[in-house]
């Protein structure tokens, strides 16, 4: 259909670009959002209620004492990847 406007030899380069830049296009966008699902945000907690504070409101949303420490955490609901994190000596807080 082409063929009276492109050789095969522009066609054939044609299709492998768009593979070649197609591709790591394609990896680059799953690998981002692979990172965007597991992002670790900083929240102040508090150690005795295993809880964190994800509302930034500065207290303990299940005793409401004043809180100073804080750490990274990540969200999952995810009940496999939650024991992994277990084993790997990740400790579950709660957000509400
Ligand atoms: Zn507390």
């Amino acid at each position: 259909m082409l063929g009276g406007v492109l050789s095969d030899d522009v066609l054939e380069r044609l299709l492998w670009g768009v593979v070649l830049v197609g591709a790591p296009s394609l990896l680059l966008l799953l690998l981002w959002q692979m990172y965007r699902d597991c992002r670790i945000e900083t929240y102040l907690f508090c150690e005795s209620c295993k809880a964190a504070d994800t509302g930034d409101t500065g207290r303990c949303p299940i005793c409401d004492r004043e809180l100073s420490e804080m750490a990274g955490f990540f969200y999952t609901s995810n009940s496999g990847e939650e024991k992994l994190l277990l084993r790997r000596g990740l400790q579950p807080y709660r957000n509400n």
